[in-house]
């Protein structure tokens, strides 16, 4: 026994579980389980990594200048207003250190990212789940909730594990009507996979108010999440902040430079979401023709009901499991009822919908 005892709220948090990876006693797996890119990273992206190996002694460029000049030259952005992490992860950690402390309350959506409750704990803060409709994150129910205690709002946008999207004027409803004194973080990791003409990352908002980022990733369509890339836009008083509070070399050189070879690669991107826009509304359109209830999403994923009572989730998973792939039970987000399976390779998709109709049969009470 120690005496130790860890700060308030930490042993509250159940740790987070990553979608696995393997499957007992198989060799390969089908691995649909954390929303990685179907096609890989650019061969590009992969050379510039490879040749960073040759300055391993070094330590990286701790501002990271030059990729947050290739992320404002893609998008359009003041680099000056961008600070970059370990993932997209490391800064909506920073985001709820920075502004989120003890006895103070972060709002996120009932069925939204796993993060956002775990960080609050970590601080010693409530986290409060506000009630979704149509698994979609509610903005008259968020607005209603923010209180005196109300310190950040965080949402997912799209949301992962629903796909759910909030479209512009949603956000800009939010962002409008939130006190000045309450940090809104969009969370837009799936951005470039939504083909939606009322969709907005977030770059409009935080140009129009200060208390406003949004958070983006290299490890979903650009393929990079082994080396742990993201990156967040942010008014400069909250860049300042945020400065102080990382660690001076949180992202390695390697990780810089591939990141700047994957912007570089538009023709991978391309390739990517247009791969993306394919089969997820294919793996939809399969999964509903089973008879099964699909939420419809804008990301690289797609969730579906499998049954009712919680044991239906358990079955599907291991019957998916039994066929060679790993989906993702979401119980954790509240939806027990729900598998989630992440848009792979032609060869991917054909069979998990093999492997659905497979469960979906099983099920069916012989006749
Ligand atoms: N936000 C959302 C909504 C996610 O689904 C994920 C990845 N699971 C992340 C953030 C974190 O991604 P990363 O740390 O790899 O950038």
């Amino acid at each position: 026994m120690t005496g130790l005892k860890p700060r308030p709220g930490i042993l509250d948090i159940a740790p987070y579980v990553g979608g696995e990876a393997k499957i007992e006693g198989r060799e390969e797996a089908m691995k649909l389980a954390s929303n990685e890119s179907a096609l890989g990273p650019s061969p590009k992206a992969i050379a510039a990594y490879q040749a960073a190996a040759a300055e391993l002694r070094r330590y990286p460029e701790g501002t990271c200048r030059e990729l947050r000049e290739a992320i404002g030259r893609h998008h359009g952005l003041d680099p000056a207003r961008i600070v970059c992490g370990a993932g997209s992860d490391e800064l909506l950690t920073l985001l709820t250190r920075a502004y989120v402390g003890p006895g103070d309350e972060m709002i996120y959506g009932e069925h939204g990212f796993l993060m956002y409750p775990i960080n609050a704990k970590a601080v010693g803060a409530t986290p409060v789940a506000v009630p979704e409709k149509d698994l979609t994150f509610d903005v008259d129910a968020v607005l209603k909730r923010v209180g005196p205690k109300t310190r950040a709002v965080f949402v997912a946008n799209p949301n992962n594990p629903t796909g759910s999207y909030v479209p512009r004027d949603g956000m800009k409803r939010l962002a409008k009507s939130l006190p000045a004194t309450v940090l809104l973080v969009i969370d837009a990791a799936y951005a470039e996979f939504v083909s939606r003409n009322d969709y907005e990352a977030g770059v409009e908002l935080v140009d129009a108010f200060p208390n406003v980022v949004m958070t983006r990733t290299f490890s979903k369509i650009y393929a990079l999440a082994s080396l742990r890339l993201g990156w967040v836009y942010a008014p400069a008083e909250i860049v300042n902040v945020l400065n102080r509070l990382r660690n001076p070399f949180n992202v390695s050189t390697a990780a810089q430079a591939a990141g700047i070879a994957a912007l570089e690669d538009q023709a991978a991107l391309a390739k990517a979401r247009a791969h993306n826009d394919h089969w997820r509304p294919w793996l939809e359109k399969e999964l509903a023709s089973l008879g099964l209830e699909v939420h419809p999403g804008v990301a690289n994923f797609v969730l579906f009901k499998v049954g009712s009572g919680g044991q239906a989730a358990d079955r599907a998973f291991a019957y998916f499991q039994s066929h060679g792939i790993i989906a993702r039970k979401v119980k954790a987000y509240g939806l027990p009822d729900y598998l989630r399976i992440t848009v792979g390779t032609e060869a991917e998709m054909h069979a998990a919908v093999k492997a659905a109709r497979g469960f979906v049969k099983a099920k069916e009470p012989a006749s």
